[in-house]
């Protein structure tokens, strides 16, 4: 390369991307997102419960008290930094129920009684990227605190299940177990210690290291040569005292009752420390190995860990990649954003009175795509190459906002969508109310 070559390659600014495992979500596909936010909302209100926002950066104490340290989000997967100004340790939210917990003891919101809540929004964790797996990816989630019986674990699960409905989805199967109350889980850990340090030749590397710091994630291993012995383990189910299987029961016959299909997993351990009694999975098989889309379960602990009153709660998050991804994958329709409208404006002279009339659409609930000029010092370009645009934005008419018609004191509207030479009509601008009035009727 000669010297002048990189000298210029030197002069171009660096081309900036992304941080990997972070994506864009961009035009047209974003529609797709605010259809399932726009669902969520809905489905939220009717089961009443009310949105909630809390910041994405939280203090690092939060997640290590309130996940556990012994934990994949803790352990390796948080973004942690010191703030540069006065030290304090911080940490880019890797879930959102600790955060929701945070604020709701430090609002105090639990004083006049139990509190419905849902949220949506980035999470960040770093891990290895891979189809429905990224490092920041979005959760919608529904938590109920200071409840603490088995009817608001079901209504949870009814809650998640009922969006499925609402966005179409088929083939989500429900995994449930029970985890117990910590005094259960004590004396099942210690069995299952003891069982596989009688079979402890038989443990991989990594089931050796979690042997005592953490054996209940060993069932979780997916190592072939572990299984039949993970089958055989002691099942913390048989461990649960009758408190905890009624518990289990009612949430069960709840399900039943309503239509719910569900299957027990014992081996479903769940990521966090913090979770108690019902645990639940949703899970499809047409994601790959990413295919759980939705999980959760009660968490009567973590409250009193983060510091407040102890109060009982139950709570679930979804990926929202990975159930978009399932929309796609299973076909379902998801409405395109297209404008009702495209302005078609031959010449800067006729801005202002366009212009006008466009606000006046769009405040009757018309949408129109107004046509831009590339660049300030040119006319607003060829009549072809304006309806060549209106054509490709998809909106159903035209409106052409031509000299002559402006001298008459009207609009033509052409229809884009029936076949070559569409009907068009001229339209007095006194009256265009009229005619958005008619296309509103005909949605
Ligand atoms: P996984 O076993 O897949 O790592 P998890 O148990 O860590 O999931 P949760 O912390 O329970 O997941 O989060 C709830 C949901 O959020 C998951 O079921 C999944 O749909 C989604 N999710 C979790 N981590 C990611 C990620 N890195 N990228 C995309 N979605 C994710
Ligand atoms: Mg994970």
């Amino acid at each position: 390369m000669s010297k002048d070559v990189s000298a210029a390659a030197a002069a171009k600014p660096e081309k900036l991307v992304a941080v990997k495992g972070m994506n864009d979500i961009l035009p047209p596909d974003s529609a797709r997102w605010e259809w399932l936010e726009d669902k969520v909302r809905q489905l939220m209100a009717r089961y009443a419960y009310r949105n909630m926002r809390t910041p994405i950066v939280e203090p690092t104490p939060l997640f290590v008290r309130g996940l556990g340290e012994v934990t994949d989000i803790v352990e390796k997967e948080m973004y942690s930094f010191e703030d540069r100004l006065n030290g304090e340790r911080l940490t880019l939210r890797p879930e959102a129920t600790a955060g929701v917990v945070r604020a709701v003891v430090e609002h105090s919101m639990l004083y006049e009684g139990g509190k419905r809540l849902y949220y949506m929004g980035p999470m960040f964790r770093h891990e290895r990227p891979q189809r429905g797996r990224y490092r920041q990816f979005h959760q919608i989630g529904a938590e109920a605190l200071g409840f603490g019986g088995p009817e608001v674990d079901a209504e949870l699960i009814l809650l998640a299940n009922a969006l499925w409905k609402d966005i179409g989805l088929a083939n989500v199967r429900l995994e449930l177990n029970s985890l117990g109350q910590p005094e259960e889980r004590k004396a099942h850990r210690a069995a299952l210690i003891a069982y596989f340090e009688q079979n402890i030749d038989q443990l991989d590397e990594e089931a050796r290291r979690r042997l005592h710091a953490n054996p209940l994630r060993i069932l979780d291993t997916k190592n072939p040569a572990m299984q039949a012995l993970v089958n055989a383990a002691p099942r913390l189910i048989d461990f649960l005292g009758a408190e905890s299987l009624a518990h289990f029961d009612a949430v069960k016959a709840i399900l039943d009752a309503n239509g719910v299909a569900w299957t027990v997993n014992p081996r479903l351990v769940r990521g966090m420390d913090y979770y108690n009694l019902t645990v639940f999975e949703f899970i499809t098989e047409q994601l790959g190995s990413q295919g759980t889309i939705c999980g959760g379960g009660r968490y009567d602990y973590l409250i009193e860990q983060i510091g407040g009153k102890p109060a009982p709660a139950v709570g679930w998050a979804l990926g929202v990649e990975r159930v978009l991804e399932l929309v796609k994958e299973q076909g379902a329709q998801v409405p395109a954003l297209v404008p009702d409208a495209y302005a078609v404006i031959p010449s800067r002279s006729a801005l202002p009175t366009a212009i006008r009339v466009l606000e006046q659409l769009r405040a009757a609930g018309v949408q129109v795509q107004m046509h831009g000029a590339p660049t300030a010092s040119e006319g607003m370009g060829s009549m072809k190459s304006q309806f060549k645009k209106a054509d490709g934005s998809g909106a159903q008419y035209a409106l052409v906002f031509g000299d002559d018609e402006l001298a008459r004191g009207t609009v033509t509207v052409k229809s884009l969508r029936d076949g070559a030479g569409g009907a068009q009509v001229e339209q007095p601008l006194a009256q265009v109310a009229d005619w958005a009035a008619t296309l509103q009727s005909n949605r």
